[in-house]
């Protein structure tokens, strides 16, 4: 099969296997290309480790900390005429390479929210790490089932109050639009808070307490957004916010639990950046190709691998080199509610003046001028594994490729 990326509103439905390898080599050339960080846990789990922030993740504690990594995502494997899902590959890529540099890895596929997920990653914690200094929590899911009760609950993406007015971009079609969305119910707002909020993190937190798997000065770290003015009516003002605030509520619960093993739990609050779950909300695209434009041309801008990378590097962990420490390495960028706060260029004056300047004037004539367009797509087309240098496209290969 000739694999091509086929592209429907907000997801590709294609993924590319030598692509998706080739994405994971180019995370971890950049954790290696800044050296070995010093003090590091050595055991970790990532939930949602397949992509995005929980890939990232992934990459920067096994090749910067040199650490065992459990990974659970929630893939699709190949069928004879059809790809994998992205993160199939790259979880095969990962392991492979993890393997191939003498670190323990071991990826799970399956549903993070279900009890017996979390049985069945105990048990490998249990038989080949003993224990886990670090649990990176890093799902983004449109739908969960909640283990005890059954029922389905679905997220949805919409502001609170009132309708409300948004200008966003189609980036497939690079065409600038409006669009009014109703506010959510309250039964919406709640199925939101079930899914993305902090319920499941504190169910993993209790399951693998219970196990008695958390090895003393345990960490475990989730992440959000906040975002600006921009933003907010959608995201921090919405139902995601009020999902995001109960991550909040779960971490201040969490600290006070993991006291017992003199642990930390955080939440750390991140820049925007392209992945499959942050392209499927309103506002998003628009907001984030604007802003790479301007951070870009400010010499700012960070992918996930560089600020997840500076997130493990300057404050989870401290760092053995000494510009490291000068960045910040040990002591913690908390926020008034203790989060750690990765957002701060993102967020810096001059960065959101520009890009609110530019807000009202962006249009689909001048789209690819004023925001970066040609780099959202690109990024888009990365997390499915297409556009990465060296890789042949045009070569026929069988989409169960096992060797990556
Ligand atoms: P992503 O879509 O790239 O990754 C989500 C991961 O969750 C994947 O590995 C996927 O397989 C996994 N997953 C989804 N449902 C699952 C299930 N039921 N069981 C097991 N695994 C499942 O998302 P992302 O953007 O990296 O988001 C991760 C976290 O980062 C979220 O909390 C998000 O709010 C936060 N965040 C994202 C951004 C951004 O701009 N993307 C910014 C700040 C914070």
């Amino acid at each position: 099969m000739i694999i091509k990326p086929r592209i429907r509103g907000f997801i590709c439905t294609t993924a590319h296997p030598r692509g998706c390898a080739a994405a994971v080599d180019q995370q971890i050339a950049h954790v290696k290309e800044a050296g070995p960080i010093g003090s590091g846990g050595k055991r970790a789990l990532i939930v949602g480790a397949s992509g995005g922030y929980g890939l990232s993740s992934r990459v920067v504690v096994a090749f910067g900390c040199g650490a065992g990594t459990v990974g659970v995502s929630f893939e699709k494997a190949p069928e004879e005429s059809r790809t994998a899902t992205a993160g199939w590959y790259i979880n095969r890529a990962f392991d492979a390479r993890a393997k191939r540099a003498g670190l323990y890895a071991k990826s799970f596929d399956g549903d993070a929210f279900s009890d017996a997920m979390k049985e069945q990653v105990i048990a490998a914690i249990k038989a080949d790490l003993g224990q886990i200094d670090l649990l990176v929590y890093s799902l983004a899911s449109p739908v969960r089932q909640h283990p005890r009760t059954g029922v389905l609950h679905r997220s949805a993406i919409k502001p609170l109050g009132a309708v409300k007015h948004f200008k966003t971009l189609n980036v497939d079609r690079g065409v600038v639009h409006e669009v009014d969305l109703e506010p959510a119910t309250a039964e919406e707002t709640a199925a939101t808070v079930q899914v993305m909020g902090g319920e499941d993190w504190e169910f993993w937190i209790d399951a693998l307490a219970k196990a008695n798997v958390l090895a003393r000065g345990f960490r475990t770290i989730s992440y959000t957004y906040i975002g600006s003015d921009l933003t907010w009516p959608i995201y921090w003002e919405g139902t995601l916010g009020k999902a995001k605030e109960d991550l909040d509520r779960a971490a201040l619960a969490m600290r006070a639990r993991l006291k017992a093993v003199e642990g930390d739990a955080r939440v750390a609050v991140m820049k925007a950046v392209v992945t499959q779950a942050s392209t499927a909300i309103p506002v998003v695209p628009l907001y984030a190709s604007l802003l790479f434009r301007v951070m870009k041309d400010a010499r700012v801008h960070e992918d996930c691998i560089a600020q997840i990378d500076r997130l493990f590097r300057t404050q989870v962990y401290g760092s053995s080199r000494a510009e490291d420490r000068a960045g910040g390495g040990g002591a913690m960028r908390l926020d008034d509610v203790g989060r750690i706060r990765m957002d701060e260029r993102e967020l810096a004056a001059p960065i959101q003046n520009e890009v609110r300047r530019r807000w009202p004037l962006v249009s689909t004539e001048n789209v690819a001028e004023l925001a970066d367009l040609e780099g959202f797509r690109a990024d888009f087309l990365k997390i499915f594994g297409f556009g990465l240098p060296g890789v042949d496209y045009e070569a026929d290969l069988d989409p169960a490729l096992a060797d990556l």
